[in-house]
């Protein structure tokens, strides 16, 4: 059987396991496609947070997007990866999250998105949390208290 300490999991909070803004890879709303899949490419991620020139948050552009909006009737239009711009595109129907915000609310979070953004209560980006900062602690916690009983 499973055994959980909910205080345990609730000692942690958002600000402490996400990934701080400063190394987190992101493009601006008024760039072009090209530079957004750039950035995808090169750094390896499937999707980064798109800020605004103040370094608030919009939303996240991801390669499967981008590849959508290339698609035309027929054939690729690569010509798009210049004439659209990433806030034309890009997903702004994403959850958020305080450096507050508790464990479990950030577990409920992570469950349908592998990464959510943090920010404050005025947009600004504070960063991102990962699916795997959350299961890091998880797995610890499951692993040393189950080995105790
Ligand atoms: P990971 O848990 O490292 O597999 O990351 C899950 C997802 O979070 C990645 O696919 C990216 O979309 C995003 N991500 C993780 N780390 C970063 C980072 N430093 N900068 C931008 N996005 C990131």
């Amino acid at each position: 059987m499973i055994s959980l300490q909910r205080e345990e999991l609730e000692k942690y909070y958002v600000g402490e396991l996400m990934i701080p803004s400063e190394i987190v890879a992101h493009v601006q709303g008024g760039n072009p496609l090209e530079h957004a899949l750039l950035v995808l490419v090169k750094s390896g991620y499937s999707a980064v947070p798109v800020l605004d020139a103040k370094y608030r948050l919009q939303g996240t552009i991801s390669k499967t997007i981008i590849i959508e909006n290339m698609l035309g009737v027929e054939q690729f239009e690569l010509d798009k990866l210049s004439s659209v711009r990433v806030e034309e595109v890009m997903n702004t129907d994403i959850p958020c999250l305080k450096k507050e915000d508790s464990f479990s609310k950030a577990l409920g979070e992570v469950v349908n998105h592998p990464f959510v953004c943090v920010a404050d209560e005025n947009g600004y980006f504070d960063g991102i949390l990962t699916r795997r900062a959350i299961l890091k602690p998880l797995n610890k916690h499951f692993h040393t208290y189950n080995n105790k009983m």
